[in-house]
């Protein structure tokens, strides 16, 4: 059943910085440090910000930094050059495609969305409704009923395409092709995809996309999101937060907006030199891996992990599909307990994570984590559980980050 592939990983593996003692399966949620981000920002400090002063803004390339980082993203995503520009927060980049996505659509009042998307995203809708008084609604089905929900009332479909609790994966392709027929556009958060699976925009005929870098990416703590706008979109997409780095000119100092060029619109102010600086070095890690290769060890590796867990540790149950091909890089199991039992697990080095109201999730990267460790954090989930370790009383008390 477990096909490793020929790729070992251990060149990637040499490239993080992980604690000693340490297994990590929350790249899911905080990617790790690699080891070129350090010298990287020191040296943007030092070379670019401490030398160079406002000069750097043109020298060292900060005013075009957001689409060069953009490209390089793209390259994971299947988005072509000049289609993904970096900036703001993922809960930014959510809104401004929603708000693209219901002006190319004009007619219609629906937002179609599933329960099982990231509260944020649902929010911001709430908030760009409010904010448009139109009559927008939004509407959410189950995951498993969102294609038989799509009709002709839906003007955008805007999906998470792998949820963040249990790791199902919708097929982006299908549902596009289904939303296209019924005449809606297309929103999908990429949050838990980028870094972690093939993704494939253009082929899959996506309209807008938006994604975080500090997951699957490891940007790093409050990277910076990324958004994309299909090329055929670029030219008539309205940019919501009209802001002057996405001004046609924006050393002009115009009195009034004009949209930018294609995606660049679709940046607001100031881009977070530092952080895309911390972000590009990270993005090095990518040379030379093969997103298919990352799919089979990633499925293999979570297969691994769910028969270990079944075979010793029986009172959890899987919350995850048991088929590799319909989940992304996580894998989560439910258990009434499952907040105490993860803060035993990570007081043991083991470091996952909890999200209410029982879930214990486990990001699975096969950059940095290999079969070993997922053996060895198995057997500390075992003991943590059969001597009730977990049942202390500062383990129950809920931290502010879960
Ligand atoms: C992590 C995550 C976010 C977070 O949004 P931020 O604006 O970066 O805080 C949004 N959506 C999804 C689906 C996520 O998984």
């Amino acid at each position: 059943m477990t096909d490793f592939t020929q790729n070992d990983f251990k060149g990637t593996r040499a490239l993080f910085r992980i604690p000693e003692g340490v297994i990590y399966l929350d790249g899911n949620s905080l990617g790790p440090l690699p080891a070129g981000v350090e010298q990287r920002v020191a040296r943007t400090l030092a070379e670019e910000w401490g030398t160079r002063l406002i000069r750097g803004w043109n020298d060292a390339g900060w005013m075009t930094q957001p689409g060069r980082v953009g490209d390089r993203v793209g390259r994971l995503i299947g988005a072509p050059p000049g289609s993904v520009v970096m900036g703001d927060t993922l809960s930014i980049k959510v809104y401004q495609a929603l708000a693209a996505a219901l002006a190319l659509n004009p007619d219609r009042r629906v937002i179609l969305s599933d329960t099982g998307n990231f509260p944020t995203d649902l929010y911001m809708a709430e908030g760009l409704i409010a904010t448009l008084g139109q009559g927008h609604r939004l509407e959410m089905v189950e995951p498993e009923a969102v294609e038989g929900a799509i009709d002709g009332r839906v003007a955008v479909l805007m999906l998470t395409e792998v949820d963040y609790r249990t790791g199902r994966k919708h097929d982006m392709a299908a549902l596009t092709a289904r939303a296209h027929a019924a005449g809606a556009l297309t929103v999908w958060d990429l949050a838990h995809s980028a870094g972690a699976l093939p993704v494939d925009l253009t082929a899959a005929g996506a309209d807008f996309a938006a994604g975080c870098t500090y997951k699957y990416l490891n940007g790093g703590p409050g990277a910076p999101a990324f958004l994309y706008v299909a090329p055929r979109h670029a030219k008539a997409a309205r940019p919501a937060l009209s802001g002057w780095m996405g001004h046609a000119a924006p050393f002009a100092f115009e009195p009034s907006y004009r949209p930018g060029a294609g995606v660049e619109r679709m940046r607001v102010g100031t881009p977070p030199v530092i952080a895309l600086a911390a972000l590009d070095a990270a993005l090095d890690v990518w040379d030379g891996v093969d997103m298919a290769d990352i799919r089979r060890q990633s499925i293999a590796l979570c297969d691994l992990f769910i028969t270990e867990v079944e075979a010793r540790c029986p009172e959890l149950a899987l919350a995850s599909p048991r088929d590799g091909a319909r989940r992304g890089s996580q894998v989560s199991f439910r258990h009434p307990q499952g907040y105490a039992i993860m803060r035993a697990l990570i007081d043991r080095g083991v470091i996952g994570d909890f999200r209410a109201p029982d879930i214990l999730r486990f990001g699975i990267t096969p950059l940095y984590i290999g079969a070993d460790e997922l053996r060895a954090a198995v057997a500390v989930l075992e003991t943590v559980l059969a001597g009730r370790l977990w049942d202390r009383p500062d383990y129950h008390r809920k931290a502010t980050v879960t």
